[in-house]
This record gives structure tokens, C-alpha cells and sequence, in this order.
């Protein structure tokens, strides 16, 4: 019987921490867990004592064929789909050194993201558990039309779905406005319709696999939350002509459906102050009017390398009003229950024994998630004082 000893244990469902518990593992996964006091003595004891432990952490937003340089278009452009595999192969590595152990790719190209996803799961190469979208869903020209799946209209909406389903996707990804990386798209204004968006949801429901909508524009936030999608991913409240025109409507709306927002704040700490902090303030009263959050860093655009989670969490509660509890649940069982992952997410029994030992307690100091001492995957032991020992 293996056990790992942890003197404080943050479970990730959102409870207070629990002092010296005991995790019981059974092969990948954790049987069980008790009081440190009565493990049995033959156990094999993994001792963390001096540790504080919290669940693997979910990146619910990353590109994982993205080259997180200044150059990040020019790169994918230039690049084919063999160069994407292997860096997708070192971005993967990267997430793990740092407590990453699931993410959800939410744009790849060619089906490079789902021969990772695969090749990890058969033990071929180290890295994450990934929920893949494959190529995002947009409209001629739109936002990433170079990831490859332009559709126009409801039912090229639901046959690019189903070609995304059919190739291997287990969650997809839609652009409801245009995007920052892809020049000659707006966005401020919608791409879809609702019932172009809502072709979409439905058969993101027939395949049981959640479904993301790319928006930066207040536009595509209301019709994606009219659609009724899984998670909104930016959501910058950008009206028409620029300024932030945050609708307290359409978010109490996101409030009552269960839409989350996926914020990634790490990429825009590089936007203009003003801007930034106005976007930052819209968080906060989305927040305060119940709007669910997932945290995810849109990791693979310019200098966001796949090992900012933590930057996420530390943003969260520094300029969102999050306790630390509450920043790390939406990186681990919260993000796992929006993101239907039964498996992850949570140090409870059956659940994959994917965990992270930090110095500190990040329950008190949210950096102190980034102080790792080490981490695990499916009850092996990956990385110890930051080095990868896969
Ligand atoms: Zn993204």
C-alpha cells in the first residue's frame, strides 16, 4: 500500500485546508484518504509533511502548437505541422514542471494536438492529460481561419462540430468574435449568430463535450451566452467603437445559465494600463454577480509560456477579489466540474493521484502555489525541486 503524508492538504474543492492527512493510493489513483496519525506501518510512505498539498492544476485555456514568442502568427504560419508536434511536445513538459497536469487546448492545427493527447496517454512522451478542440470553428476569414475550419451558417457550423468530433476532439472551441493575433478580423463585433452559435452548443451536447467561445466584444459575449455555451473565453467587454461596455445584463444571465468565464489575465498584463484595469474592474463585478471562473492563461500566445498558471491565480486574487481557496478551486475542482472532468480536479478517492507539493501555504499566500517541491501524475512522481524526472 502506498500513501502519500501531507501536512496540509488542500483538496480542491474548495474546503479549508485539513492538517497532516493521508492519501492512500491504488495504482493511478488515490482509494482513499484519513488522518496522518493512523496509517498502517508496512505502508509505503511518501512523507510531505513539511509540505502544503494542492490537486494538479487545469490550464482550461492553452495553445499548445503556439510558440509563446513575439512572433507567435509568423511562427504557426511558417511552421508545418511537424515542428507544431514537437513544440507541442516541449510546451507539454513545460506545464508539468510546473504543476500543470491537465489542460484543455483550445486551437491546434491539423490534428497535431490530438496525436499529443494520445501519444501521453499511451506513455509515447511526458505531459499533461489534454482536452483537445482541435481546429476552433470560425468564419470565413475570422479569427484563426489558419488553424483550418471555416464554416458559415448553422449547418456548416454543425458539420465543422462534427468533423472536429469525428477526428478526435473531446471539447470544441468557436471564435463568436474575431481576434487580436488574426489581422483583418474585428473584435469588437460578433462573428456568429446566435442560432449559428446555438448549432454548435447542441452538438457540443450530442458528443457530452463542453464547448468554448473565443469573445472579446460585448456583442459576441451576449450571443454566446444567449447560445448557452460551456465557458466564454477573454470575455473584454469591448464595445463597437473600442471603449469596454460591460453589460451587467448578459452577465447575470452568464450568472444564472452556469456560463464561466475563462479570463486569461496573464496575457493581458501586457496590455495599456487603462484598458487593462477597466477589463480587470469588469471581472470583478462579474464576479460579484455570480458569474463562474475557470482559470486558464491562453498559454502558446506571445510571451505566455506554458508555465504561468500560478501568474493566473496570483492576478485572480490580487485584481478580481479572490480569496486564494477560491483561485486555486477554479484551477482544480472547480475548473474540472465546469469542464466535465470527473477524474481530475480534486484529491478525493477515484480520482487520478495527480498533485503538487509546495513550501508555504498557498491557502494564505497564492504565490507560494508556484514554490514547488514536487510534482504528481497518476501516483508517480514527475518532477522534484524543478526538475522533470520524465
Ligand atoms: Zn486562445
Amino acid at each position: 500500500m502506498r500513501v502519500v503524508r501531507a501536512g496540509k492538504l488542500i483538496d480542491g474543492t474548495g474546503e479549508d485546508v485539513q492538517l497532516d492527512r493521508a492519501l492512500y493510493l491504488e495504482n493511478e489513483r488515490i482509494a482513499d484518504v484519513g488522518p496522518g496519525a493512523q496509517i498502517p506501518e508496512n505502508a509505503e510512505v511518501l512523507d510531505l509533511r513539511e509540505y502544503s498539498i494542492y490537486p494538479g492544476l487545469i490550464d482550461a485555456h492553452v495553445h499548445l502548437v503556439f510558440s509563446c514568442s513575439t512572433n507567435a502568427l509568423a511562427d504557426v504560419l511558417a511552421d508545418d505541422d511537424q515542428i507544431l508536434l514537437l513544440r507541442s511536445v516541449a510546451g507539454g513538459r513545460q506545464a508539468l514542471r510546473a504543476g500543470v497536469t491537465t489542460v484543455r487546448d483550445l486551437g491546434g492545427r491539423g490534428g497535431v494536438t490530438f496525436r499529443l493527447r494520445d501519444a501521453i496517454a499511451r506513455g509515447i512522451v511526458a505531459g499533461p492529460r489534454i482536452q483537445a478542440a482541435g481546429s476552433p470553428i470560425t468564419i470565413t476569414g475570422g479569427h484563426c481561419h489558419f488553424l483550418g475550419m471555416e464554416a458559415d451558417g448553422e449547418q456548416a457550423v454543425r458539420g465543422a462540430a462534427r468533423t472536429q468530433l469525428k477526428a478526435g476532439a473531446n471539447c470544441l472551441k468557436i471564435m463568436a468574435t474575431g481576434g487580436r493575433m488574426t489581422p483583418g478580423t474585428n473584435i469588437t463585433v460578433a462573428q456568429y449568430t446566435v442560432a449559428e452559435l446555438a448549432g454548435a452548443v447542441e452538438e457540443a451536447a450530442r458528443a457530452h463535450v463542453p464547448l468554448a467561445a473565443h469573445a472579446l466584444g460585448t456583442s459576441g459575449i451576449r450571443n454566446a451566452t444567449a447560445a448557452g455555451v460551456t465557458t466564454i473565453e477573454h470575455c473584454n467587454w469591448l464595445g463597437p467603437d473600442g471603449s469596454i461596455q460591460f453589460d451587467a445584463d448578459v452577465a447575470r444571465q452568464m450568472a444564472a445559465k452556469g456560463v464561466a468565464v475563462v479570463a486569461t489575465l496573464t496575457p493581458l498584463q501586457r496590455a495599456a494600463p487603462a484598458i487593462r484595469d477597466e477589463i480587470l474592474g469588469c471581472m470583478r463585478r462579474m464576479r460579484e454577480l455570480g458569474v463562474p471562473f475557470v482559470a486558464g492563461t491562453d498559454a502558446g500566445v506571445s510571451v505566455t509560456p506554458f508555465d504561468r498558471l500560478h501568474r493566473e491565480l496570483e492576478i485572480m486574487v490580487d485584481n478580481v477579489g479572490f480569496t486564494p481557496l477560491d483561485a486555486i478551486r477554479a484551477a482544480t475542482g472547480g475548473s474540472a466540474r465546469v469542464l466535465g472532468l470527473s477524474s481530475v480536479g480534486t484529491l478525493e478517492p477515484g480520482r487520478f493521484a495527480d498533485l503538487v507539493a509546495v513550501d508555504g501555504d498557498p491557502s494564505v499566500h497564492i504565490q507560494d502555489t508556484s514554490a514547488i517541491r514536487l510534482v504528481m501524475k497518476s501516483g508517480e512522481t514527475i518532477a522534484e525541486n524543478g526538475v522533470l524526472l520524465v
